[in-house]
């Protein structure tokens, strides 16, 4: 963040085809998702008060932008760890998403949440709510179930991260 600690670098990892980008395009306004465009800058109000994010959707490898992870790793304020709830595997990458951004930036308190998205699936889960929960409980971050395609708690999600920048930065 800024020195006025109103400008913050939010960054979306996890395995490809979570739904980083559909949620980056919902909290871009946009009606699709847009495919080479990976930066997205907006000015936000929570609780009143307004916040700049810039929303990185640069972590995937394969969408072939010009950032490296190592970059990515170093450039949030703030970060979003993402899996879907009906693939397994991608639960277990974010897991290891949160050890390696913990490794990259060892001495500092980061705000994080571990978001369970494509909770509409109902019936293609096959990560439970608890099973997140108790994830996000051994890593310390936070923890919330989305649905792009629902647009379900994108919203509290985007306005959770401010609150936690906001957090640590009142606390500092
Ligand atoms: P990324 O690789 O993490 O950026 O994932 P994408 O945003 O490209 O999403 C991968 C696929 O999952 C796309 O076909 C999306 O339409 C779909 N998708 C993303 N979020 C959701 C969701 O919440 N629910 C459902 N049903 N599909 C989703
Ligand atoms: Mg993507």
């Amino acid at each position: 963040g800024d020195s006025a600690g109103n400008l913050y670098n939010v960054v979306l990892m996890g395995g490809h085809g979570a739904g980083k980008s559909a949620l980056a395009s919902i909290f871009a306004g946009a009606p699709d998702t847009m495919d080479g465009d990976f930066e997205h800058c907006r000015t936000v109000t929570v609780d009143g008060e307004s916040a700049i994010i810039t929303l990185l959707d640069t972590w995937d490898p394969q969408d072939g932008g010009s950032w490296t992870q190592e970059q990515c790793l170093q450039a949030g304020d703030a970060y979003l760890i993402v899996y879907s709830i009906t693939e397994r595997e991608s639960f277990e990458r974010a897991s290891e998403l949160r050890i390696q951004l913990r490794r990259a930036r060892q001495s500092e308190d980061l705000p994080i949440i571990l978001v369970g998205n494509k909770c509409d699936l109902v019936r293609c889960r096959e990560v439970s709510v608890n099973e997140g929960r108790a994830c996000a409980v051994v890593f310390d971050c936070k923890f919330i179930e989305t649905s792009a395609a629902m647009q379900h708690n994108v919203r509290e999600m985007f306005d959770g991260i401010v609150r936690q920048l906001r957090l640590r930065r009142d606390t500092k």
